[in-house]
């Protein structure tokens, strides 16, 4: 039995795969490192899912041998083990699959009610009206997936301001209306820079009714960063920006309690924690060579046919 085991192996060598967490989280990004074994040509191309939610695949070493994979798990997620999918299309045209559960446990996050603007619980007709009409122009954003990775090198704080807000909260507002905080509160005066995570494209760049002076950008592959509540923006939709470019300032716009940046993370439709995403190291990503950033800056058809608001 031994034998034939070891026969099955050495006819079909499976690819290396291991996890950072052992445990996958709620919330956050679950980093998958695949090898293809000396036996096996490179890796291709790469595909991981967790609970069918594909992510971001970079290769870490030269010989295309070793890639990375950064799987989101969704936070409304059930805490029971979720399989583990992979599939990598090898340079010989051969394809090799690996599947495996992995154990889930909650991200930790906590309850809080807040108080804000009756406007914001109960609003008008036509706030209402406006704040719909905004939701099904974001949710058309969202689903823009662009193959070109436009991104390289780690993602950089967008404002130096402390945290207000973790990531995750399941927050009442005035008794209410319960939401999911999907994003990461910093600290900042009105008029405080903020810039550019990573490079990319801006998807949306206008005045909303809950998320007030917001930015969107799609770095590729599934990856997005938001930025709300903004007193201004400098950036237009359909513009390309570098990492660390100026995307606008911080501000008290629409439904908060004071001055601060709500920024997101999205990874393959789902937002993660940014904290979490922010302390990622890429330095080993093989892939550096300098950002093929698109040139041109009008914004694309279907975008510009979206009225601003
Ligand atoms: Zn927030």
């Amino acid at each position: 039995m031994i034998a034939l085991l070891a026969f099955v192996c050495a006819q079909t060598p499976l690819l290396e795969v291991s996890w950072d967490p052992s445990t996958a989280r709620t919330g956050k990004i679950l980093v998958v490192d695949v090898t293809s074994p000396p036996a096996l040509a490179p890796i291709r191309s790469i595909n991981a899912e967790l609970d069918n939610k594909s992510g971001v695949a970079l290769p870490i070493s030269s010989d295309a041998h070793h890639w990375r994979v950064l799987v989101p798990v969704d936070i409304e997620s059930k805490l029971a083990p979720q399989t583990l999918h992979i599939d990598a299309v090898l340079r010989d045209g051969r394809s090799s699959t690996w599947k495996k559960p992995v154990a889930l446990r909650d991200g930790g996050y906590d309850k809080r009610a807040i108080t804000v603007g009756k406007q914001f619980t109960s609003p008008s007709k036509q706030q209402k009206q406006r704040a719909e009409r905004e939701s099904v122009v974001l949710a058309a954003a969202l689903k823009i997936k662009s193959e070109e990775r436009l991104w390289r090198g780690s993602f950089q704080k967008p404002t130096p301001g402390e945290q207000t807000a973790p990531f995750g909260t399941l927050r009442t507002y005035n008794k209410a209306r319960r939401a999911r905080h999907l994003g990461w509160d910093l600290d900042g005066d009105v008029g405080a820079p903020i810039v550019a995570a990573g490079s990319g494209r801006v998807l949306l760049a206008s005045e909303r009714f809950y998320s007030g002076g917001t930015v969107l950008l799609d770095h590729g592959q599934g990856l997005m960063t938001m930025y709300f509540h903004m007193s201004r923006i400098d950036v237009v939709t359909g513009g390309v920006v570098q990492k660390g470019q100026g995307l606008g300032a911080v501000g008290a716009s629409g439904q908060v309690t004071g001055p601060h940046l709500h920024f997101s993370v999205r990874l393959g439709g789902l937002y993660v924690d940014p904290r979490q995403f922010l302390g990622l190291d890429f330095s080993d990503d093989a892939d550096d060579q300098a950002p093929r950033l698109p040139t041109a800056t009008s914004p694309s058809p279907a975008l510009a046919a979206t009225p601003a608001r």
